[in-house]
């Protein structure tokens, strides 16, 4: 079937009745933003920075940062291009500082609540951000948020990074977008305050779910409890969405089920304005999104809210 969707790369992400949806490729090293572009992708949803951070004794300088991301912008001139901080702790380590061992690493010191308690270390990834922002649509996107504080304080170092690179003379982008990562039950729980100070939101399903579930996204003694589909994670995405679109906010899912082509049409009809999938994926999410339309989106989003576990919601999509 791919071979056969390759010849559909270049046709636009629209549904039947006209909507537009933007479909956007996640992707870790340069070779995986090709990949994306390859398939089609208009722009990034996703570039996780981690493997900047990973198996080194140090920390990677400003300038190093800023040749990844230059290198990004160079592959997709003009296009968007969503970039998350670092995003370790969890099940992922640094070498270049200790962390300690926790009880509860997923529930412990992870994403945003590093870069926070670690201020040089968001403030630098943020400087050589803003810098390749000057040539390219960058977006900065906070992993992990929890509650609106850190939101205002990544929005701090982000104003104190501007201030530091206009003060040194360096060029780089005055209208930098924040958006928050919306993969934290609270955080899709209080998503209208959220909205009112976040550029724009992306969910995470993946952790979404686990959270949300309870259940460790990698444990497969419990795999049968993972269920993304589940009402209570559909409902989390609805009333994320709701609360963006109060604020004029766009929402993008970016976790697995991003590039779930079944599940395309519910998170469509839940509000969900932009898709973002691994390069492999965007060729089937591009048929799914050209395959529906809007309001057959909304009813089925409202059935699946209906259901009363993910496999009735499964049973709708066959
Ligand atoms: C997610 O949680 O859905 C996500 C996109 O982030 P990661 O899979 O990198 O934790
Ligand atoms: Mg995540």
């Amino acid at each position: 079937y791919t071979y056969a969707l390759r010849a559909e790369v270049g046709l636009p992400t629209v549904t039947q009745d006209g909507k537009a949806v933007l479909l956007l490729a996640n992707a870790s090293t340069v070779a995986e933003v090709q990949e994306g572009l390859a398939w089609g992708a208009a722009g990034l949803g996703l570039l996780r920075t981690e493997l900047l951070f990973m198996e080194r004794p140090d920390l990677p300088s400003e300038e190093e940062q800023l040749a990844l991301y230059a290198a990004v912008g160079a592959v997709m001139p003009g296009l968007p291009i969503t970039v998350r901080t670092l995003d370790v702790g969890g099940d992922k380590y640094l070498e270049a500082f200790p962390m300690p061992h926790e009880e509860n690493p997923f529930l412990g010191w992870r994403g945003v609540r590093i870069g926070l308690s670690r201020p040089e270390l968001l403030l630098t990834q943020m400087r050589a951000l803003l810098r390749a922002g000057a040539h390219a649509d960058i977006r900065i996107m906070i992993p992990m948020v929890t509650t609106i504080d850190e939101v205002r304080q990544a929005r701090a170092l982000l104003q104190q990074a501007m201030a530091e690179l206009e003060a040194e003379g360096v060029e780089y982008n005055h209208t930098p977008q924040l958006g928050v990562m919306i993969e934290v039950p609270a955080a899709a729980l209080n998503a209208e305050a959220l909205a009112r100070e976040a550029d724009f939101f992306s969910l995470g399903t993946n952790d979404l779910t686990q959270y949300t579930l309870a259940c460790d996204r990698g444990n497969s003694r419990i795999a049968s409890l993972y269920q993304p589909l589940d009402p209570a994670i559909l409902r989390l995405i609805g009333m994320t969405c709701a609360a963006a679109h109060r604020h004029g906010r766009m929402v993008t899912v970016c976790g697995e089920l991003g590039g779930d082509p079944q599940a395309t049409p519910i998170l469509l009809g839940l509000g969900v304005d932009e898709l973002s999938c691994g390069p492999n994926s965007l060729p089937l999410v591009r048929a799914a999104i050209r395959a529906i339309t809007s309001s057959d989106a909304t009813k089925l989003a409202e059935r699946a809210l209906a259901c009363a576990n993910a496999a009735e919601v499964q049973a709708l999509l066959i």
